[in-house]
């Protein structure tokens, strides 16, 4: 099943997402799913003019992150891999969705893409063990962890260089079937590919960072957890188009500008 969040110009809605051919349909649902079993109203709508994807979840209370969780990644930003899962959170208010652009701060001149698996948890979350875990996950999105990599270098704490408006763009849907062990992580900046990990090269899985993460704080329905990224990382400037994609689920994109 996979889950979007979507407008036609009114409040957002949510849908089922049925493909048909080239051709993308919403079956619309009452309600958030998130919070009620999916119920279809009967009404269907297709993808396209004055039909907008948006950002699957708008996180209730956070999105969790987690940094170097590649060991290749890690290699080229120049460390090893840490022991235990390197957290460190994104707001809420960092989020956008499909096609809304990622507007670059004054204050960075170097942004950097970061194409991940999102993991959108679908219940109360706390002291949960690997094993159990599965049983949070509403299911996958994907997501771009933009990054303002001077800012991150120099200020010590990432809430500045990971946090700002439009950072966390997340989408196009969630989907819940995705069995996350071994898929495509990949990005695209203007067309040419600049990603090409798989989850199976994570230093930590979704079992074990969702299991983690709830020993330390309490996930509510519609967190999101950002599993990392692989090596490729590099910056986007105004005018570029990136997308990320994780094999199997979708494909993100967003165009980057600065305001001037
Ligand atoms: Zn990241």
């Amino acid at each position: 099943m996979r889950i979007a969040r979507f407008t036609t110009g009114d409040d957002p809605r949510f849908a089922l997402v049925q493909q048909e051919g080239d051709k993308t349909f919403l079956a619309v649902l009452g309600g958030d799913p998130l919070y009620m079993p999916a119920m279809p109203t009967g009404e269907r709508v297709e993808l396209g003019d004055g039909v907008r994807l948006l950002a699957p979840v708008i996180p209730r209370s956070k999105v969790v992150a987690v940094g170097k969780n590649y060991v290749d990644h890690a290699k080229e930003m120049g460390g090893e891999v840490p022991s235990s899962p390197l957290l460190f959170f994104k707001p809420n208010t960092s989020v956008v969705g499909p096609d809304d652009p990622v507007v670059l701060p004054d204050f960075t001149q170097e942004v950097s893409y970061e194409a991940e698996l999102a993991v959108v948890i679908s219940k109360v979350c706390k002291d949960v063990t690997p094993e159990n875990a599965r049983s949070y996950i509403l299911g996958y999105t994907v997501a771009n962890d933009v990054t303002a990599r001077d800012a991150q270098r120099v200020d010590g704490q990432w809430a500045r260089a990971k946090g700002f408006d439009t950072s966390c763009p997340l989408g196009p849907w969630i989907d819940t079937d995705l069995n996350p062990e071994d898929v495509g992580v990949r990005s695209r900046v203007n067309g040419e590919l600049r990603q090409d990990g798989r989850t199976r090269d994570m230093v930590f899985d979704v079992p074990f960072l969702v299991s983690y993460i709830s020993e330390a704080m309490t996930l509510l329905p519609g967190d999101v957890i950002l599993t990392g990224t692989p090596a490729g990382v590099g910056r986007i400037d105004h005018g570029d188009r990136v997308e990320c994609e994780v094999e199997g689920l979708g494909v993100l994109a967003n165009p980057v500008m600065r305001r001037r």
